[in-house]
């Protein structure tokens, strides 16, 4: 057998589709987000990601009273925000606290439950400027939801940050590997989260496990992934969980967010920001949330 072959029978993803995000709404006072799922009713094919809101880029004026989300409660799964532009400052009843800037990462843990803010930071408040972010929810498996709540700031130098050959762009692995470079995230099951930027007319492949599901969000650009329609600005391609190769190719230069992972198939019960397996364990969390089991910020 040759090469080309060889290559061949490597099994490629079949796309599901291609995804318009929700109008704008506002989280808080500071988050101008756009959804992308569950509002596509992809839970099935985006698992064990429970949600993706895309935030900005959007300018906001100078103030000494910084906007944001006050304190608000989860359990039952992970936050991961990633930062664009612009600062974010989160404080949680855990007892953690950290502020994110451009290409920082921020992995919160809510588990059995926290309490907490994301602002604006004071002094980025102050001089004003654009925020562009990345919210993702995801999700833990039932025998996990009711670990103990954790939280890793991920900087951007902890990053590994890949130029690709031949000025193709650059990779950055948040979680999971790309060739041998590995993520600094923890996660409680398999999960690859890739920052990538790729230039016009360059083309990037990849080979995820066999089975684990994978979309890519277009930030900036327009991309196909294995010969699909072109995706643009805050469009969603979402691929079928059969297969392992993701070739993604750029029509312009992009910037994509690339979530693959396996998936969580639990049952899924939601209400705000619980997400459990039953309804029973919702009525639960919102009956600790308001006993303060989930405690308060100090
Ligand atoms: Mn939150």
């Amino acid at each position: 057998m040759n090469l080309s072959a060889t290559i061949a029978t490597a099994a490629t993803k079949d796309i599901v589709g291609i995804y318009q995000p929700g109008s704008t709404h506002m989280v808080g006072d500071g988050f101008p987000v756009r959804n992308l799922f569950p509002s596509n009713d992809l839970d099935r094919e985006v698992s064990p990601f429970l949600m993706l809101d895309y935030a900005g880029p959007q300018y906001f004026t100078p103030t000494d009273h910084p906007r944001g989300v006050g304190e608000h409660p989860h359990r039952g799964f992970e936050t991961v925000t990633i930062v664009y532009e612009g600062k974010v400052a989160h404080r949680d009843s855990a007892g953690n606290a950290g502020v994110i800037g451009p290409g920082d990462v921020q992995w919160m843990t809510a588990a059995s439950g926290v309490v907490h803010e994301e602002m604006h930071e004071k002094n980025w408040a102050k001089k004003g400027g654009t925020l562009h972010a990345i919210q993702l929810w995801v999700n833990l498996p039932r025998a996990s939801k009711m670990s103990e709540p954790g939280y890793q700031t991920i900087l951007d130098a902890d990053i590994p940050s890949i130029e690709l050959p031949e000025g193709t762009g650059r990779v950055r692995v948040i979680a999971g590997s790309f060739l041998r470079h590995k993520g600094p995230a923890h996660t409680f099951t398999p999960v690859e989260l890739y920052d990538l930027q790729l230039k016009a007319g360059k083309r990037v492949a990849l080979s995820l496990p066999e089975g684990h599901n994978t979309s890519v969000f277009v930030l900036q650009g327009r991309a196909s992934v294995n010969g699909s329609q072109a995706a643009g600005e805050a469009e969603l391609i979402v691929c079928k969980r059969e297969g392992s190769q993701v070739v993604i190719e750029a029509h312009e230069d992009s910037r994509l967010l690339v979530m693959a992972g396996e998936p969580i198939d639990d049952p899924i019960a939601r209400y705000g920001p619980f997400v459990m397996n039953t309804k029973a364990e919702l009525i639960q969390a919102v009956n600790d949330y308001q006993a303060g089991k989930m405690g308060h910020l100090s």
